[in-house]
Order: C-alpha cells, then sequence, then structure tokens
C-alpha cells in the first residue's frame, strides 16, 4: 500500500477524524442538534471495542473515544466511519448526550443497527461486522505494543514476533 513511506506506516490523525466525524454528521444526522460541546479523539487500544461515547456530569461535554488502533491505514476507512457513526447514534438516542434518552438501554433490540439503515449507513454494517469478526482479533495480536499501546512487556516480544511473520490463530 502507499500507506508505507521508509518503513513507517502514515497513521490518521485526530485532525483527520474530527474531519470524517463532521462529515458524517452532517451527510446522515444533519437533525441531530448538537446540544453540546462534542470531541471526537483516537483513544487507547482496547481489545474489545472499538469506540465509546461519555458525557461529562454537568452535560457540558461529550467525549468520543475511537480505538487508537484504528489509525492505522491498515484498517479500511469504512469501519473507522462505522465507528463513529455508531456513537453518533448513541448521541442522537440520548446516551452520552443531554438529548432525551429514547430507549432503556443503548443497544435495545439492535436500535443502533436500524437507525444506521434509517441514515443510509447500513450497506456498510455486513461488511464492518465481517472486518470486525475475520481480522481484528489478528490485527490487534499484530499491532499492539508497537504504536505506543500501554507497556505489555511481555506481550510485545510476541507481537514483534508475529508482525514478522503474521500467524493465523
Ligand atoms: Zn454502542
Amino acid at each position: 500500500m502507499s500507506s508505507q513511506r521508509h518503513g513507517l506506516a502514515l497513521l490518521r490523525t485526530n485532525d483527520w477524524l474530527e474531519e470524517l466525524f463532521d462529515t458524517i454528521w452532517a451527510n446522515h444526522f444533519s437533525d441531530v442538534e448538537r446540544v453540546n460541546e462534542v470531541t471526537i479523539e483516537f483513544s487507547r487500544h482496547w481489545k474489545t471495542r472499538l469506540g465509546l461515547i461519555r458525557m461529562s456530569e454537568s452535560q457540558a461535554h461529550t467525549y468520543v473515544g475511537i480505538n487508537g488502533l484504528l489509525r492505522h491505514p491498515d484498517v479500511p476507512e469504512f469501519v473507522v466511519m462505522l465507528t463513529a457513526a455508531h456513537e453518533l447514534c448513541h448521541y442522537a438516542h440520548g446516551f452520552g448526550s443531554p438529548l432525551p434518552q429514547r430507549y432503556p438501554h443503548p443497544h435495545a433490540g439492535n436500535v443502533v443497527g436500524r437507525e444506521l439503515e434509517r441514515r443510509g449507513l447500513g450497506h456498510l454494517v455486513d461488511d464492518y461486522d465481517a472486518w470486525v469478526s475475520d481480522y481484528w482479533h489478528d490485527f490487534y495480536e499484530r499491532h499492539v505494543g508497537r504504536v505506543g499501546s500501554p507497556a505489555r512487556s511481555k506481550a510485545s516480544a510476541h507481537t514483534r514476533a508475529a508482525a514478522a511473520a503474521p500467524a493465523r490463530r
């Protein structure tokens, strides 16, 4: 891929992520009012979650965190996009936002999936699910410890070996 230069992958930046987020909001969620200050950034390298949304106690601020490993250009852009859109569905539903809470639970009855569908993003869901189930585990194992994840000294030797010869599990 042309993302390799001098052997280093060009990682996506927070500026890039903010722009993507604003574009998704404008194109698919324009009816959802931005009622507080919302920031989005690449966050920690969680093993089992790609994104999260939280609101400060004062409700003045909403924080959207996207798994820091999604900075890597080998992760398809639609994965980053759908992760951000997923969190935006929560915002629209009143989870992690001051908007009225529309459901008893953020994932009750596939409300996010139905919201994505309704907003013209449903066609990405199957590919997203397939990418996560086919590639995420190996991707995580291969990259964690290499792009500044919290120290896991025992894991890093293993990860480096795995990167040299990617192994299927
Ligand atoms: Zn969710």
